[in-house]
């Protein structure tokens, strides 16, 4: 480990800074524009080897110019600048001072000797220039009001811990107002703006940059990052145009290579970064990276001297270890990443991108109030932090929410959600821990987190510190879930059940490798459990992915990783999700459960995963090929008599054509839900029975949109076939936990039929999709009491309470009898307190509270806070 102790740089050129207050930008609006000299054509030729790469030659014209041409302040910047790219740091301090003597007054000058005295670890000449500018610019800031130097104040600002706000307005905005064909201030604005995560701001910034200079690869490199969260095509687009226009673009190479570590890719990832040190050999992110890569493939020994090499050369000490930190945060090992966060900050105490990243992984890690503190100290810091400003927002919120406790899961909810299922969720969530760290011999951590978040925009900032994630239902850390309710997701939401299943089996996998997991393995292992517990959860083989399968669309085992991160489309996301579940399904099958476990314990100690299945498989290639063929002979037992060949239906049919074409085509999966829908539409329901009926008999798995027992249901239901209808819906629900008008209708049959043991047992599926709904706690409370059960109809009339009811006093009232028969005396009185606040002239209730004051031979007490059964 580096000792910091013997660091001579242990405090940092910028704590040494302070953050005096600035002058500058008021008084550069003061100031009107000046011109700056035009650039000859030669230079324009130097600039052009500059943005395709070649440094070195465009370092040599410029070395020569300036043995002829010295007053030429462009041509010692342009030297600068290609030392800088080069990693040439002390040659760079040079070139600087030989320039100084002559450029006085120059600031653009100063501020790239500033960047090169940074390198060198020279923090004083560094600070001293930065003071020169200062006091340049409040000399004659008419001299620096143009565009570009505008921007280098704009950056010196936000330096001393200016508001970016201000910076933003009086510097960039105003100098791209001055003079609307200079990117600089572009470019300052998309980095600041990408820095917070603000890519709208980046967006609107770089659009006009792209248009002015297409043929700058920075442009198109911030564009691809700004691009990212929104449009990953048009990103990687932007990309590749950034390398076609500078194979050397150091940024872009850095960026591809951060992306392949999340793809589990190192080697290509090593070949990224060796391409950026062949350019660069002392470019320390790039060195920070080879760090990351050596720590995920668990070489101690490697990492360390990458480390110390990476931290020779960076502007800041606390930059190395922030940038490795936060990719291991990427990574899941939020524990690691925290560890290279505080080292970052015991370096540079006014690091924020360390402290908002160490806020974050101390949240991920359950570590709350440590975590909390610190998105308060940025936010305070740093109004214009995104992710701070989020987080400190949220914390307000969650203020609100009600804790659960039991069996080692706390779990947050808000309140009115809390009583209405909150006891659902603890019973879930014990039966998970029960039988999934059996099965796995899993230590538990002591505390689970889980909070489960009505509004999506909260559940996002809590799980990614930003709005969006759309798409995500729930997400775990290791031991902290976060979880969607039904609340955000419309009048079909996923089952939840489900989810904290497959969150909970995450828990359970994250522990027992410490985190050390590929993303394909975690994800593969939570949807085969999801299967295990209950066949309508998890993930089956459908039509669509019969069709990936067959048509050579499986990821080899080993990259199925990156099959997760940047998915053409959102069937290929889901279709990752599965093709993993099954990978686990077929070493189950083929080597055993105790396999897979001996394979999650190599995890925990380090060792790679496709070494792992090497000790186990013989050989990866051979596991590829037989997976594969596991895959396909899955693929082709689905439906094996059904033509899933794409036909042309017919065109303008009627009854005749639709005939024929369907003895042309018998068996054809969209011809015949095609032929069926036909006759529908005629409401000839009984020719569009058979052809559904036949559909059923060949694909009885199917439960994609407009499925047949979708189709059939209808049908049946037009014929009055009620009973084959319930048989119909019962085998539907049976193999898709999500589906909920079917279950809604079925529940109508059962009621009709006064089945009401089978009323109780789908109620429970109905709730485990939708518990916000109030008929089926309508109709536990009805079963209950149809039983005489009184005890057990505490729970559905607290929840109905929650539902805006018609007669609350009634609700309250009954909800009162019944915690009596329980015994809970005190809730049983502020329940009779409520339903006499809303009818003072109720006499059941009179009755009852005059019953419960003689029974606990207490004095009536005040109505007090409104609260719920479940507070005892
Ligand atoms: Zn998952």
């Amino acid at each position: 480990m580096k000792n910091q102790a013997e660091n001579p740089r242990a405090k940092s050129t910028l704590s040494r800074l302070g953050a005096q207050p600035l002058s500058l930008l008021p008084v550069l609006l003061l100031a009107v524009g000046s011109v700056s000299p035009l650039p000859a054509a030669d230079l324009q030729t130097a600039r052009e080897l500059y943005n395709s790469g070649d440094y070195a030659a465009c370092s040599q014209q410029a070395a020569l110019q300036l043995v002829s041409r010295p007053w030429m302040e462009s041509w010692w910047r342009l030297q600068l600048r290609c030392q800088l790219e080069m990693g040439e740091y002390t040659q760079a301090t040079e070139t600087y001072l030989n320039a100084s003597v002559r450029f006085t007054t120059s600031i653009q000058l100063r501020w790239l000797g500033y960047r090169a005295f940074r390198h060198t670890h020279e923090p004083v000449k560094a600070n001293i220039l930065l003071e020169e500018i200062e006091r340049l610019v409040n000399q004659t800031p008419w001299r620096y009001s143009d565009a570009v130097n505008r921007v280098i104040v704009g950056r010196l600002f936000l330096l001393r811990g200016g508001d970016p706000r201000q910076v933003l307005e009086l510097a960039y905005d105003r100098a791209r107002r001055d003079s609307p064909n200079v990117i600089d201030s572009s470019i300052a604005t998309a980095e600041l703006a990408l820095e917070k995560q603000d890519f709208t701001l980046a967006l609107g910034s770089l659009a006009k940059a792209v248009e002015i200079e297409p043929g700058n690869p920075l442009v198109h490199y911030l564009l691809s990052r700004a691009l990212i969260p929104t449009d990953t095509p048009k990103a990687a687009a932007a990309l590749d145009k950034a390398l076609e226009l500078n194979p050397n673009h150091l940024p872009t190479r850095l960026f591809l290579a951060e992306r392949l570590i999340d793809q589990e890719q190192y080697d290509p990832a090593r070949r990224q970064l060796m391409q950026v040190l062949e350019v660069n050999p002392r470019h320390s992110q790039a060195w920070a990276y080879m760090a990351v890569i050596a720590h995920l493939e668990n070489k101690v020994a490697t990492e360390q001297a990458f480390h110390t090499i990476a931290s020779q050369w960076s502007a800041d000490d606390a930059d190395v270890d922030y940038w490795i930190g936060l990719k291991l945060s990427q990574k899941y090992r939020f524990a690691e990443g925290a560890r290279y966060q505080r080292r970052a900050l015991e370096q540079n105490p006014r690091h924020t991108q360390a402290r908002i990243q160490l806020s974050q992984d101390l949240l991920r890690l359950g570590q709350e109030q440590e975590g909390w503190q610190l998105a308060d100290e940025v936010n305070r810091q740093d109004q214009y932090d995104i992710v701070a400003h989020n987080l400190v927002t949220l914390r307000d919120r969650l203020a609100g929410f009600r804790t659960l406790e039991r069996d080692g899961f706390i779990v947050r909810m808000d309140r009115r959600e809390a009583t209405i299922y909150g006891e659902r969720v603890l019973d879930l969530l014990s039966r998970a821990r029960q039988s999934l760290t059996e099965k796995y011999d899993s230590p538990l951590p002591e505390s689970v987190y889980v909070e489960i978040f009505p509004d999506q925009r909260d559940f996002a900032i809590r799980t990614f510190g930003l709005p969006g994630g759309a798409g995500f239902l729930g997400v775990c850390f290791g031991s902290v879930i976060t979880a969607n309710s039904p609340a955000s997701q419309g009048d079909q939401p996923s089952n939840w059940e489900a989810v904290l299943w497959h969150e909970f089996c995450h828990v359970v996998t994250l522990q027992k490798t410490n985190n050390k997991m590929p993303r394909w393995l975690s994800e593969g292992i939570s949807v085969y459990e999801e299967k295990q517990e209950n066949a309508g959860w998890g993930q089956s083989m459908s039509a669509a992915y019969r069709e990936i399968i067959l048509a050579d669309g499986l990821t080899p085992v080993s990259q199925l990783s990156g099959a997760f991160l940047a998915p053409p489309s959102p069937l290929h996301l889901q279709f990752a999700y599965f093709e993993s579940s099954l990978v686990v399904e077929y070493l189950v099958e083929h080597y055993g459960l105790d396999t897979l476990k001996r394979i999650l314990m190599d995890l925990s100690v380090g060792m790679p995963i496709n070494e792992s299945l090497r000790r186990y498989t013989g050989s990866l290639e051979l596991l590829d090929k037989e997976f594969e063929q596991f895959a396909r002979a899955r693929a082709e037992q689905l439906a094996p008599q059904l033509d899933f060949s794409d036909q042309e239906l017919p065109e303008k049919p009627d009854a005749a054509t639709w005939n024929r074409w369907q003895q042309a085509h018998p068996d054809n999966y969209l011809g015949l839900a095609a032929y069926a829908a036909w006759w529908m539409k005629q409401e000839e329901w009984e020719q569009a029975e058979k052809p559904l009926r036949r559909l059923l008999e060949l694909f009885p798995e199917d439960i994609a949109t407009g499925n047949a027992y979708q189709l059939l249901s209808i049908v049946l239901g037009k014929q009055g076939e009620q009973q084959q209808q319930r048989q119909l819906l019962e085998a539907w629900i049976a193999r898709d936990g999500e589906i909920l008008p079917a279950r809604l209708r079925l529940m109508e049959i059962y009621k009709q039929n006064e089945d009401w043991a089978r009323v109780d047992q789908l109620v429970q599926s109905v709730l485990a999709i939708n518990p916000l709904r109030a008929d089926p706690h309508e109709q536990l409370l009805g079963a209950a009491r149809a039983r005489g059960e009184k005890v057990k109809t505490i729970q559905p009339l607290a929840a109905l309470l929650e539902m805006s009811p018609v007669d609350p006093a009634a609700l309250h009232y009954q909800l009162a009898d019944a915690l009596l028969a329980d015994g809970q005396l005190k809730s049983a009185r502020r329940q009779v307190l409520w339903a006499l606040e809303y009818a003072p002239r109720y006499r059941e209730a009179q009755r009852l509270l005059l019953e419960l004051n003689n029974e606990s031979g207490q004095k009536p007490a005040g109505t007090g806070e409104k609260s719920s059964s479940q507070e005892k």
